[in-house]
């Protein structure tokens, strides 16, 4: 019997476990992938206060460790069925058994959304990524395209044009979402943006070849010839499973205490309903929900 189930080890879940074992709760994470969810790909985070610039992989192994000297379990392994009402709260994975705890902190973070065309799934692997981070460099001296208008976009077009013989950013508006420093970096660096204009068609059998795009102002349909296509459109909460906390566009709601509609359930990071997804809003998350975890637990015992 745990104090504390954590779902999740990217820096929301990470941080919940260093802030629950500090505080005494005997924690345990549960991650079905790797340590560090998306932040783990990023390859240069600017904005986390403290660093002028930090490879995701480092900043996130570096809280891997803080937890590991704090005493906070690991357990790598699908959650198969989670049972978050009731005053003792269930997690059961594919290998490890059940584990029990009467308090859950979900920071299952958030999954790339795909565009949803027909061949999409197919030509992953064979020129269309979601992580440039990842795949970029087998991309050396071809060129890629980069679908979106966030900062995620923004920052893997960026990256990209260290590898790329050529770099298009697709976006379907004429005005990017991306903050201000990101979009005036990219409108003068050697990224070619498309604008008004969205991915119609993937082209090619087992590797990508082209992309037909389409100007949504004018209807008029174009090919641009690519090896690689990135797709960075935003992304989809990882919320599968989890019955009885109340979802707002499939993201969990929380007080600000990170409390759940279920009393002993919290919520961190990119999963929960918030305006500003980032590294440093999603340690703050997990700090605040071990503070509500240990309270709950210190005034129902
Ligand atoms: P995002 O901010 O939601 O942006 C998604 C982009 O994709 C938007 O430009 C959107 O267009 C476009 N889009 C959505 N669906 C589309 C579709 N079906 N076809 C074509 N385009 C589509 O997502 P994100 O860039 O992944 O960022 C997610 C969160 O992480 C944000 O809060 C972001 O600030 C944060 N983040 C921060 C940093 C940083 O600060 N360094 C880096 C990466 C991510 P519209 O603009 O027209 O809606």
């Amino acid at each position: 019997m745990y104090d504390v189930i954590i779902l999740g080890a990217g820096p929301a879940g990470l941080t919940a476990g260093i802030y629950a074992a500090r505080g005494g709760l005997n924690a345990v994470i549960v991650e079905s992938s790797a340590v560090g969810g998306q932040a783990s790909l990023t390859a240069e985070i600017e904005n986390y206060p403290g660093f002028e610039s930090v490879n995701g992989f480092e900043l996130v192994s570096i809280m891997q460790a803080q937890c590991d000297r704090l005493g906070v379990t690991f357990v790598f392994d699908n959650p198969v069925n989670v049972s978050l009402e009731g005053e003792i709260k269930r997690v059961t994975t594919a290998a490890s058994g059940t584990l029990e705890a009467r308090t859950v902190i979900i920071a299952t973070g958030a999954l790339p959304r795909t565009l949803g065309l027909p061949n999409e799934s197919a030509l992953m692997g064979g020129g269309v990524s979601y992580c440039a981070t990842c795949d970029g460099a087998f991309f050396r001296g071809k060129p890629v395209a980069v679908v979106g208008g966030g900062n995620t976009a923004v920052e893997d077009a960026l990256y990209l044009l260290k590898f790329a013989s050529d770099v298009w950013l697709i976006h379907r508006r004429d005005a990017l979402r991306a903050d201000a420093i990101l979009a005036d970096r990219v409108k003068s660096s050697g990224v070619k943006i498309v604008w008004d204009s969205v991915v119609t068609e993937l082209v090619g059998e087992n590797k990508l070849r082209a992309l037909t795009l389409k100007n949504v102002k004018t209807g008029e349909l174009s090919s641009l010839a690519v090896n690689g296509v990135f797709i960075a459109v935003g992304q989809t909460p990882s919320t599968a499973g989890l019955t009885g906390v109340e979802l707002d566009g499939g993201y969990i709601v929380t007080d600000e205490e990170m409390r759940t509609a279920l009393p002993g359930v919290f919520a961190a990071g990119d999963v929960r309903k918030k305006s500003l997804r980032q590294v440093v809003t999603a340690t703050a998350d997990g700090a605040i929900a071990a503070e509500s975890a240990i309270k709950y637990l210190n005034t129902t015992r």
